[in-house]
């Protein structure tokens, strides 16, 4: 069996610790490698590399740090493809989702050859009698990135990105379940130039994570995954003195105003609800259509669209919509779930449970499941199902389905389509969730912009990637500076205005 172990001090070594947690392909349900989970000696190794390490980067100046990342964006470029298999392979997400994947990393990695630019710090000169005050902002030191299972190149990439770029050291440690893609961008980003600890990358479970948390040495974590595990991280890392932020789970809400046009609305429900088996935080799992001739001319819509679709292995070609989920406990997990909505009075409107792929009768595949006449009360509106489902809400004005949206405890992405700017315009002032979109399914902002949900799908100050990311990976140091010269000043024990 092909074991996976660590990446420490630039270079590729075995676990030692004998535990191992077992990486599975998907699309055939065979376990295909197992990874090391990395014991509390191997992760203090790392961060000891990484510490000493960190000096020196921190020292390189911003412009030669810019210069790694251009060549690092480069190299990502040119391994598109290989990167996109590793995702695949080990996701089971198709190919071309799977470059998209690696393409919305690379772009935080095109920002960050920006990076001298957003560390610029600020000065006042005068701001007294010879005096001047200035602002820089400077690394923390050693930092961690914990990534979720759903995007195995992106997510590490929006961790490791701004990190480096800014001068920090990261241990990254990946998802068990999908370790592969973040090793081979670790040797990526050595061949563009970065120095051998600077990124470590330490694959691990529970255990390793709690060491990261209450490691002395390592200043900050940024978190993403689901919510219980946000919470409990942002909890201990706090409790450590550590700054952290955690991105958890998801329910996305997409409003459908009668005036919509219905065609557009249902095409951006089946990518946004099923692609990627619906194992996106963005994702949108629930359908708010507003008027009861909405909802039934928006099932109409979605019914034959969705009998359309084509699961598969990423293998079977560009035909194939969306594989597989990622274990055989999800799959369980999602058509437990599917049964409660049944039991709990919904209307399943298209059953996927039964789907069996010839040939691949092992792999964790769910058909697409719709839901109609979904009531809050219900617990497939309730949880996060992270699968190929999509519930659909019936409202009766625009005001009961904006209340729902309030009254929804996770705030990550909404969205409304509609022909109506003002109800467009008061929706996107209104809805207390972190990132809006009007006609537009999946509002993931670009790179330049920063990503985070409200409630409980982030905890903790500032977003991901962007100008927030360069706010939370630095902290700001203010130096005043006083020189004599032509001043006459005696002393003074008050503390007194600069003038
Ligand atoms: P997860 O919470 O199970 O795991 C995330 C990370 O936490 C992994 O690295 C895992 O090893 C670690 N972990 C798991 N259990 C732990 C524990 N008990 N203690 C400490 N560490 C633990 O999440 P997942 O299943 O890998 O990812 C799916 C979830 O991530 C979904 O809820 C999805 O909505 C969310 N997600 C959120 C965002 C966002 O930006 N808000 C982005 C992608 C995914």
């Amino acid at each position: 069996m092909r074991e996976i172990g660590h990446w420490i001090d630039g270079k590729e070594v075995a676990g030692t610790s004998g535990r191992f947690a077992d990486v599975y392909n998907p699309a055939t349900g065979e376990v295909q490698a197992r990874v090391a989970l990395a014991t509390p000696a191997e992760l203090d190794a790392a961060v000891e590399s990484a510490a000493k390490a960190q000096i020196g980067w921190a020292a390189t100046n911003p412009q030669r740090r810019a210069r790694v990342m251009m060549k690092f964006g480069e190299l990502i470029n040119a391994n598109m493809d290989m990167l996109a298999e590793l995702v695949s392979v080990e996701h089971g997400k198709t190919l071309p989702d799977a470059r998209g994947d690696v393409q919305r990393g690379l772009e935080v990695i095109e920002v960050c050859m920006g990076a001298p630019a957003m560390l610029k710090g600020e000065y006042t000169g005068d701001a007294g009698p010879g005096i001047d005050l200035y602002a820089m902002r400077q690394p923390l030191g050693v930092v961690a990135g914990i990534a979720p299972f759903n995007f195995p190149a992106m997510i590490p990439l929006w961790k490791m990105g701004p990190a480096l770029a800014a001068g920090n050291a990261m241990i990254l440690k990946p998802s068990e379940r999908v370790p592969s893609a973040s090793i081979a961008l670790a040797k990526l980003a050595q061949e563009a130039g970065l120095p051998d600890g600077v990124l470590q990358v330490v694959n691990g479970d529970k255990e390793t994570v709690d060491g990261i948390l209450d490691h002395p040495v390592i200043q900050a974590v940024g978190f993403v995954g689901s919510t219980p595990i946000a919470q409990y991280i942002y909890a201990r890392a706090a409790a450590n003195g550590k700054r952290a932020q955690c991105f958890g789970g998801a329910k996305n809400h997409m409003i459908i105003m009668p005036d919509a046009d219905l065609d557009k609305a249902a095409d951006a429900l089946i990518g946004a609800g099923f692609g990627a088996a619906g194992e996106r935080c963005m994702a949108i799992s629930v359908a708010v259509p507003v008027g009861e001739k909405t909802a039934d001319a928006l099932i109409e819509r979605l019914v034959p669209r969705i009998e359309k679709l084509k699961v598969g292995p990423y293998t079977a070609g560009d035909d194939v919509d969306y594989g597989p989920v990622i274990t055989k406990a999800a799959q369980d997990r999602i058509n437990r779930l599917i049964a409660s909505g049944v039991d709990q009075g919904a209307d399943l409107v298209v059953d996927g449970r039964d789907l069996k792929i010839q040939g691949y009768e092992d792999g964790f595949f769910c058909g697409p499941s719709l839901f109609d006449r979904v009531t809050p009360d219900m617990e497939i509106y309730r949880e996060e199902i992270f699968g190929p489902v999509l519930s659909t809400v019936r409202a009766d004005s625009y005001e009961d389905a904006l209340q729902l949206i309030i009254d929804n405890d996770y705030g990550n992405g909404t969205s409304i389509f509609t022909a109506d700017g003002d109800t467009a315009r008061d929706f996107a002032n209104r809805v207390n969730v972190g990132m809006v979109g009007i006609n537009f399914p999946i509002p993931v902002p670009l790179s330049y912009y920063s990503f985070g949900g409200w409630k409980k799908s982030a905890f903790g100050d500032l977003n991901q990637y962007g100008p927030d990311a360069f706010r939370f990976y630095t902290k700001t140091k203010t130096v005043t500076a006083r020189w004599f010269s032509g001043i006459k000043d005696g002393a003074s024990l008050n503390f007194k205005a600069l003038d």
